[in-house]
């Protein structure tokens, strides 16, 4: 990220000029920070525990080119659906690169992961692995499968993304013995390794330490009492990305990070290699890799003063408002968790970033208002900031794209890529026929016809 003409330049491309030969919104996300962040990991997790292996968690993003260039990094993918199965597979990843998650998996995507041979099925509860073990007794193939634990650690993140202590995923602490147990018994069920993963934008490394070693104590007693020999720990996803920027981050702020892949790779390999050090680490981030690899560029269509009033109904204070062409159809997460996304004038990046503005999308819904800075309701923004000007988006490339939906009949936006500083599509612009293509009129047909270009 710099600055050059009073512009803002990603990756080497200005992206106030982009967003003028292009229609906005659009997402651009770089391949050098995609590969940056693989690596980071990678470093970090492996120096400390050699026998390390990460499983891009694919609902981050999962797009085409994004899940292409994980996959020429080496690392492999974790997918949570039969369709996100479908496109790891569909861009190459071999099925051993495969873990498959998720907490309501059909009878069908459970046959296509045995029919695949996916490196592990994580299951998560009794009842789907009863299940899963049926289905691969009538494929006639045994399953590798990890029992995913509901380790019971609370963690300081976002209520929606946590996923243990009263979470929905996972098995009870006191039913995973009898998982294992009965995981051993089954001819067609092949337990290898444990599963814990405890949310996202988890910012403080002791949950992990504490998930870790209520994980490897279980880990103890399966193999105690069912003479099992388990080959692998999945710690999990959940390293946290610096949104908000602070001085001083309060450790209730989830916004607000200060860790590194140093931190959380130091806390969880240095309980394992003291209690386990010849079990495999297997890890799922998603965030972590794909949020800070890209920008949503927006342009401020609108702007207006409306008056604070106070319950007397006397002005008291003034609002300078703007409207930009993205809201929660394009970033949903925005109103969905409330969540902050920093934010830039593109086209005024070297001016002071000084004035209080209230900032909304566009959806025809009161809700499509922006979180401001510092847990105020205001972005502080360049003074003279109006339409026509490019806002910047950061770290918008996580449950971002993934999320888009035509919400006001409003096209789901493109997304572009730049690799050695060249600029291509990665997802194309919807058009108005794409907001009807599925619609049917019965008698008349669907709403299919041939495309007649972004706005119908
Ligand atoms: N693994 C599982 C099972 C998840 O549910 C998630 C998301 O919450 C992840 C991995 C990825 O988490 P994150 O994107 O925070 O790294």
């Amino acid at each position: 990220m710099a600055v050059r003409d009073g512009h803002l330049v990603f990756d080497g491309v200005d992206v106030a000029d982009l967003a003028r030969q292009v229609e906005t919104p659009f997402f651009v996300y770089s391949a050098a920070r995609i590969r940056w962040n693989v690596s980071a990991l990678v470093n970090a997790f492996t120096r400390r525990h050699l026998d390390t292996e990460l499983f891009y968690a694919s609902k981050a993003c999962s797009n085409l080119w994004f899940l292409d260039q994980i996959r020429r990094t080496g690392i492999n993918v974790e997918v949570n659906s039969g369709g996100e199965l479908w496109k790891a597979l569909r861009v190459g990843f071999a099925p051993r690169q495969v873990l498959f998650n998720g907490v309501a998996k059909t009878v069908t995507e459970i046959r296509t992961a045995v029919d695949e041979g996916v490196r592990a099925i994580v299951v998560d509860s009794r009842f789907e692995l009863e299940r899963i073990a049926e289905v691969a007794r009538e494929a006639g193939k045994p399953v590798r499968v990890s029992l995913r634990i509901d380790v019971d650690v609370p963690t300081l993140t976002h209520p929606g993304l946590m996923t243990t202590h009263g979470g929905k995923a996972g098995i009870d602490l006191d039913e995973a013995v009898d998982a294992f147990a009965f995981a051993r018994s089954h001819a067609f069920l092949q337990p290898r390794g444990l599963h814990l993963h405890i949310g996202s934008q988890i910012t403080t490394v002791e949950p992990y330490r504490r998930a870790l070693q209520v994980g490897l104590d279980l880990i103890d007693q399966v193999e105690a009492g069912t003479g099992l020999r388990l080959d692998h720990i999945v710690a999990g996803g959940g390293f946290a990305v610096p949104y908000r920027e602070a001085p001083a981050c309060e450790p209730e702020d989830y916004f607000c990070s200060t860790l590194t892949p140093d931190d959380y790779a130091e806390a969880i390999c240095g309980v394992l290699e003291r209690r386990r050090p010849g079990l495999k680490l297997l890890l799922e981030p998603g965030r972590s890799i794909a949020a800070t690899a890209a920008l949503l560029i927006a342009t401020v269509e609108n702007t207006k003063v409306k008056g604070i009033r106070d319950p007397s109904g006397r002005r008291v204070d003034d609002e300078r408002w703007l409207t930009v062409d993205a809201g929660f159809n394009t970033l949903l997460e925005h109103t969905n968790y409330r969540w902050y996304y920093r934010t830039m004038v593109a086209s005024r990046a070297d001016e002071p970033a000084d004035t209080r503005f209230r900032m909304a999308g566009p959806l025809c819904d009161g809700g499509d208002v922006f979180a401001g800075d510092d847990e105020t309701p205001y972005r502080l923004l360049p003074a003279a900031t109006a339409p026509g000007d490019v806002v910047a988006f950061f770290d918008a490339g996580a449950y971002a794209l993934e999320m888009m939906n035509p919400y006001n009949a409003r096209p789901r936006a493109a997304a572009y890529a730049v690799d050695d500083a060249e600029v291509g599509l990665i997802r194309t612009p919807e058009s108005f026929d794409d907001l009807v293509a599925s619609d049917v009129r019965p008698g008349v047909g669907s709403g299919r016809r041939r495309p007649t270009g972004r706005r119908g």
